[in-house]
């Protein structure tokens, strides 16, 4: 920032009225001159919501129209506890009444088909365009189906990746409730980086908690392409505390991954476990950024895209900006309180920007709780800066191994209380 704007970013602090974010930026409202720039937000999720939230909040003038197809969002935090029939669907579904009438967001449900990056204009499939001065894209992730042979989007409905809340989460579902007492279930999770790491332990130990109580004599098997980590052994004490016998894990890693997959027979076949079959197969297929980030040419070789992790503009395309799952952004973890976390800088860096200004360096947050059951969660937290350019984590951790039973309810009201908050936050509810 040099010094004359420092100068008038001050002036600007005290004439405007200062706005706040958790990130610890103020912001003044947008400079005049650019009151009628039009920002688009593709990807009504974690990142995209929170981002148009505080794009309006930060500079009320601001034209910001966010495109989503879907006129209610599912989220995945939480859906693996409608898993195990502690939480309705409705518990984890939310709509953009709050962006719409408390934010003055405009919304429009249709789905991004391509980006002309020099026209500057977003086309929908409902045969409109939308021109913008910034993008911003949050488009979550795409599944890479052609990793595993014999696995498509037409077999998740036989074997469901519910890696999307919604009808894929309903599906997993039923088939547990329609499952026989004594079957198996398998989780085949893939290798990092994917959405959630610890999310496919979560599932584990909720879909454990519901058979223990209606189907006692099951089996979960995690087939697990990350391989051993400091957040399984936390996860592993828990299922020996409270499913004994019930979860086993294997090592998918080290070449060990899942490599075809039968539908008809419900197996799947991986160098290291050979031909497994199961009576519910939970298939999480490897992943990479939404397919609209690649069909905008905001990837790399790696399927993601990366950024300049100060503002989140993209290092391949001008004046588009990437958030979320989507975006390179290690060693922060891919959640939603990343994308949410990212969504407020992202939105503060485009305010400073248009206003002329350089975005300050600030800190990133994320953090993520898991339930093991519905008195027992675990968490971990991290904090972040850029250092020589790059996201390093400056402190952080997670649960501890030995804790007592009432820490661990302490914990799982917490995250009940994360979840209220952010979707109250992403969603501008009242
Ligand atoms: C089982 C599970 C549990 C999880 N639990 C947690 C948790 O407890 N805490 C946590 O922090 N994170 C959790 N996560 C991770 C979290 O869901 C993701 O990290 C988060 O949703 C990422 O936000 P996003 O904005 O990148 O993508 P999303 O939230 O997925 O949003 C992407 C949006 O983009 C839209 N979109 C895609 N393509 C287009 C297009 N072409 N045009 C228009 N719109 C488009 C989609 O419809 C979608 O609404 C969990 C994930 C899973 C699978």
């Amino acid at each position: 920032m040099s010094q004359i704007y420092r100068r008038e970013f001050i002036k600007l602090l005290g004439a405007a009225g200062i706005v706040s974010a958790s990130s610890g930026i103020l912001l003044p409202g947008i400079a005049a001159a650019k009151a009628n720039a039009r920002v688009v937000v593709v990807g009504g999720g974690f990142g995209g919501a929170t981002c148009a939230s505080y794009l309006r909040q930060y500079a009320p003038d601001l034209e910001v129209t966010l495109v989503e197809p879907h006129k209610e969002f599912i989220t995945c935090p939480f859906s693996n506890t409608v898993l195990a029939g502690m939480k309705s669907m409705d518990y984890i579904t939310h709509n953009y009444d709050g962006l719409r009438n408390n934010r003055g967001v405009k919304i429009v449900h249709d789905w991004v088909m391509d980006i002309d990056t020099i026209a500057k204009k977003v086309k929908l499939k409902g045969g409109s365009s939308l021109p913008y001065d910034r993008l911003v894209m949050s488009p979550g992730v795409s599944f890479n189906w052609n990793e595993i042979e014999g696995a498509s989007e037409a077999t998740s409905q036989i074997m469901p990746h519910a890696w999307k809340a919604g009808a894929q989460t309903i599906l997993l579902r039923k088939q547990l409730e329609a499952m026989k007492d004594g079957g198996t279930i398998i989780i085949a999770s893939p290798r990092k980086p994917f959405r959630a790491p610890p999310a496919p332990y979560e599932r584990a130990s909720l879909i454990a908690h519901y058979l223990k109580k209606s189907k006692p004599s099951s089996k979960i098997l995690v087939v697990d392409s990350s391989g051993e980590s400091e957040a399984l052994a936390l996860f592993r004490k828990g299922w020996k505390k409270l499913y004994k016998g019930m979860v086993e894990w294997v090592d998918g890693s080290q070449q060990g991954e899942i490599v075809s997959a039968d539908a008809k027979s419900l197996s799947l076949t991986g160098r290291s476990v050979g031909t497994i079959k199961g009576d519910v197969v939970n298939l999480i297929p490897p992943q990479r950024a939404g397919d609209i980030a690649k069909i905008a040419g905001l990837v790399d070789k790696s399927g993601w895209c990366p950024v300049n992790p100060l503002n989140f503009a993209s290092t391949l395309q001008k004046d588009i900006h990437v958030i979320g799952d989507a975006c390179i952004a290690e060693p922060m973890e891919k959640t939603g309180h990343s994308a949410s976390s990212q969504g407020k800088i992202c939105a503060a860096a485009i305010v400073t920007e248009l206003n002329g200004g350089t975005m300050p360096s600030v800190t990133y947050s994320t953090s993520i709780y898991s339930f093991l059951g519905p008195k027992y969660a675990v968490s971990s937290a991290e904090v972040f800066r850029i250092k020589r350019g790059k996201l390093v984590q400056i402190s952080g951790g997670m649960s501890l191994e030995k804790a007592s039973r009432k820490t661990r309810l302490k914990e799982a009201k917490f995250a009940t209380g994360w979840y209220k908050g952010i979707t109250t936050d992403m969603f501008a509810k009242k």
